[in-house]
């Protein structure tokens, strides 16, 4: 399989470009220059496959000759041996609802499903290939954790990860700030997390800079987490055992877990709607219900893995509804780079056909804790209430909402609502008391790129 970037399809690049690279040197996204498309015929030959074979069977299609059947068979098993679940993910019943529970694996919540995987990926390149890596990513809290256990102990690779000084629960950072290994750096900076991946994205484009220190990125633009989580729509579909096309609640703040469950209608699943699931932070659910993709300040909600405005994911969708014209897409993203684009009619049809959406105020999001907490002796966490909200509000037939976190991760929203934390699951209590160890940088790129530099 070829790829190419969303915002120029004269150059194409592999896999292995694709995966080290994260974001295309003019600033564009990777995308597949095109999809598989499966026949009823052969989902059905998919159908009885465990996770683990199901993974291999659907990642191995955008894999090209990076890595063999064989060894992704054998590196898909060690990735998810971590986990709590045998099968990897659970699916699970409130009422009439259905959770899809992506969050059993070693830092509590949906990212560890893909990082795990892509962790093992750079292991297994740097075993045949002669290089060190240095890895920078900008976290609003859980994929950061999800990188550094994916990453710490992994000999020629380092990771960075920035995450938005305060802004993240306690749990969350001590997932990340108590690792202690040598390759495991964590930097607090003084901003939010949409400066943290500004940092981040103009260190990736100064080449300079990037290339000097082999740098390399696992933030949600990664095309192999899109893929490794497209996964667990299609065995959801095969578990849920329906005929009907099904409907998916997707808390979504970066626009990347609603984008992999888009790959997988593309690639023939039966899904009707994906309902995009948004905070306060509602600047999607603008776009997707009125075309109104003007950005505002972030605010900080209950529900920090998607206080975000700009969603790095979305220029995927606008360069798959403009019939993947990278022209177009280039010129788009200009103007969403100024703050001035709103979706027009046309654009906007093709995109409702696929999705919905909704928001969930703050005290949405705690009503819904609570109504579940007494109805069901259930604590969400605050993103999946947002889903539960939205899908709610929308009321599908066959929807599943996804539940990206376990409940312990988010204390503050669940003591404000029903007065109660979830308690972490006993393996990782230790890491409340352990110490902690992270630097705190100003909001400034020179200052990031120097602490980097004198550290590889
Ligand atoms: C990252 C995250 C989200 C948002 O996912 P995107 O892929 O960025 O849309 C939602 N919930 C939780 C718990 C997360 O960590």
């Amino acid at each position: 399989m070829k790829y190419i970037s969303t915002r120029n399809d004269k150059v194409e690049f592999e896999f292995k470009d694709v995966f080290l690279k994260g974001l295309a040197d003019d600033g564009g996204l990777y995308v597949p220059r095109s999809l598989i498309k499966y026949n009823s015929y052969e989902l059905s030959e998919l159908k009885n496959l465990n996770y683990n074979e199901l993974s291999v069977e659907i990642i191995s299609l955008f894999t090209g000759d990076f890595i063999s059947k064989d060894d992704l068979i054998s590196l898909v098993k060690k990735s998810y041996s971590t986990f709590r679940e045998k099968e990897v993910i659970k699916i699970s019943e409130i009422g009439k609802l259905k959770l899809l529970e992506l969050f059993h694996g070693p830092t509590l919540a949906f990212k560890d499903i893909a990082m795990q995987l892509i962790g093992n990926l750079y292991e297994y390149y740097l075993n045949k290939n002669d290089q060190k890596i240095n890895i920078v990513v900008a976290t609003s809290g859980d994929t950061g954790a999800a990188a550094i256990d994916a990453i710490k102990g992994k000999s020629d690779l380092n990771i960075f990860v920035l995450h938005p000084n305060n802004r993240i629960s306690s749990v969350q950072r001590k997932l990340m700030t108590t690792v202690h290994d040598k390759n495991v750096f964590n930097i607090a900076i003084e901003g939010n997390f949409d400066d943290c991946q500004k940092i981040v994205k103009s260190m990736f484009s100064d080449l300079e800079f990037s290339k000097s220190i082999n740098m390399s990125g696992v933030n949600s633009i990664n095309w192999a987490r899109i893929i490794a989580q497209s996964v667990y729509y299609f065995y959801t579909y095969f578990k849920l055992n329906t005929d009907k096309a099904i409907s998916f609640s997707v808390p979504t703040g970066n626009f990347g877990d609603v984008f992999a469950g888009y790959l997988a209608k593309q690639m023939g699943l039966p899904i009707d709607k994906l309902i995009v699931a948004t905070n306060e932070n509602d600047i999607l659910h603008r776009a997707i219900s009125t075309g109104d993709y003007i950005s505002k300040e972030v605010k900080e909600t209950l529900s920090p893995s998607m206080d975000i405005q700009l969603a790095s994911n979305f220029e995927r969708l606008i360069y798959y509804i403009n019939d993947l014209d990278t022209l177009k897409t280039a010129d788009i993203m200009k103007k969403i780079n100024q703050n001035s684009y709103l979706i027009d009619k046309s654009n906007l049809d093709i995109i409702q056909k696929d999705f919905l959406s909704e928001s969930c105020n703050e005290q949405e999001t705690l009503d819904i804790i609570k109504k579940i907490y007494e109805q069901n002796n259930l604590i969400l966490d605050p993103h999946t209430a947002v889903g539960v909200g939205a899908a709610n509000k929308l009321s599908l037939n066959n929807c599943i909402v996804l539940s990206t976190a376990h409940a312990c991760k988010f204390p503050d929203a669940t003591n404000i609502s029903i007065n109660k934390h979830e308690k972490l699951p006993e393996a990782l209590e230790c890491v409340l008391d352990k110490e902690e160890s992270f630097k705190v940088l100003k909001n400034d790129t020179e200052e990031v790129k120097n602490f980097i530099k004198s550290k590889v």
